[in-house]
């Protein structure tokens, strides 16, 4: 299928085609005929399914058909609430990439930080506000919120919402706004606790699951190596010393990051390009199809560069530098083993990652083997993290277990 059957207007399909989105994921084929047709919608799936766009895009599309000229006072026509800033940010990011062609304004506003930039952004006027729930709560009651002009209502991760506690918020938030209007439930699980609360929230929903991302997680050979971040450099080498390796892509934090890396690999010896939002469109072309004809053995990328890109029989991922957010690490990895090939996914952590791994593994809900025997494991003492009991860290790579 593609974006075009899904009868998207003009400017959302060019947004599309800009971000490199050639196919739509399975949610998104499932769940935008069912929002464009202005239904309400219960989502099983988890983040790096691709549901953002899958609800973003048909909110952008009717919001469009709806409002043709945006020349009326801007109102919260559509409110999505997440748990997380991070997760607030990547949604707002993801209105501003869909909807680039659209004249809606968006903004995003979560705790933590001054909300004075905030509370001007609102008074601007906008269409579309992404929030977590104490910061809107909190601003909703200094009158700075107003939601009586709702349309849609998004309510993302219920399943994470509800561990962390805002459950009376979401409880009040739904008090706030009007019976009448499109309601879309996220969340990867669905335990009693949130079908209850879903079914307070929905009208005759339509129910989409999709595969949750950590299952991908489960058919990929992962493993992890202890090293100090000066050492990651000669382990990259080192472990590229394996012939069999035919092609990597090797993850960076940053794109000077990328470049180094990069670097160091040629000076080694072994064929390697970067890619990152520094290159021109042109250079990262030629970069990708050189690595995909295998001219190129390594590919260093950035996250961003690296989105949409799809490559058959990649070997090996390597997170040179472990993302701060989990869901990243899956989306990584998720690029090799595809289509029932194998796939190996490695990740070098140092001293100030094991926060970010202890993250990871909370969140595919897996133990990453820790492989200890290699030239330049870490010098500092490795305390939070747990080795899986049940099954001490070999030589190479061990496949990945499920946590009890
Ligand atoms: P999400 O599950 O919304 O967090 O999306 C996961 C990642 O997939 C994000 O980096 C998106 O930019 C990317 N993505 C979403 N839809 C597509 C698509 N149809 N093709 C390629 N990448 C996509």
């Amino acid at each position: 299928m593609t974006f075009e059957q899904l009868d998207l207007i003009e400017p959302i399909l060019n947004a599309l085609t800009r971000e490199g989105y050639k196919v739509p994921t399975p949610i998104q084929e499932t769940a935008i005929p069912i929002v464009l047709n202005h239904k309400d919608l219960l989502g099983c799936a988890q983040t790096g399914t691709g549901k953002t766009a899958a609800f973003a895009i048909p909110i952008l599309q009717n919001l469009h058909k709806k409002y043709p000229n945006q020349k009326q006072h801007r109102t919260v026509k559509v409110l999505i609430v997440t748990p997380t800033r991070e997760l607030a940010i990547q949604i707002d990011e993801s209105f501003n990439s869909y909807g680039r062609n659209l004249p809606f304004r968006h903004t995003v506003i979560f705790g933590g930080v001054n909300q004075n930039p905030q509370i001007n952004a609102l008074k601007a006027g906008v269409d579309i506000l992404i929030a977590t729930p104490g910061r809107l709560l909190d601003l909703q009651q200094q009158g700075f919120v107003h939601l009586q002009h709702l349309d849609v209502f998004v309510l993302d991760e219920a399943d994470r919402m509800l561990d962390m506690g805002f459950i009376h918020d979401v409880k009040r938030l739904i008090r706030l706004i009007p019976e009448k209007r499109q309601s879309l439930f996220f969340s990867a699980t669905m335990p009693d606790t949130i079908r209850t609360l879903a079914a307070s929230i929905l009208r005759s929903p339509e129910e989409v699951h999709v595969t949750p991302v950590s299952s991908t997680a489960e058919t990929i050979e992962q493993a992890v190596y202890l090293v100090d971040a000066g050492n990651k450099r000669d382990l990259l080498l080192h472990l590229l010393e394996d012939k069999d390796i035919a092609t990597a892509l090797v993850f960076t934090r940053t794109k000077h990051g990328a470049d180094k890396v990069q670097r160091y690999l040629s000076k080694g010896g072994i064929k390697a390009e970067a890619i990152h939002g520094n290159k021109s469109q042109n250079a990262r072309q030629r970069a990708l199809s050189n690595f995909k004809d295998r001219t190129t053995r390594v590919l260093v990328a950035t996250d961003i560069a690296a989105r949409g890109i799809d490559i058959d029989e990649l070997n090996l991922v390597v997170n040179y530098e472990l993302p701060n957010i989990p869901e990243t690490y899956v989306h990584r990895i998720g690029r090799t083993g595809r289509a029932g090939l194998d796939g190996k996914a490695i990740s070098f952590c140092d001293t100030e990652e094991k926060p970010y791994l202890k993250d990871i593994q909370k969140l595919i809900r897996i133990q990453i083997p820790v492989i200890s025997d290699h030239p330049y494991p870490a010098t500092a003492a490795v305390p939070e993290i747990r080795k899986n009991p049940s099954r001490p860290a070999r030589s190479s790579a061990g496949r990945v277990v499920r946590k009890k």
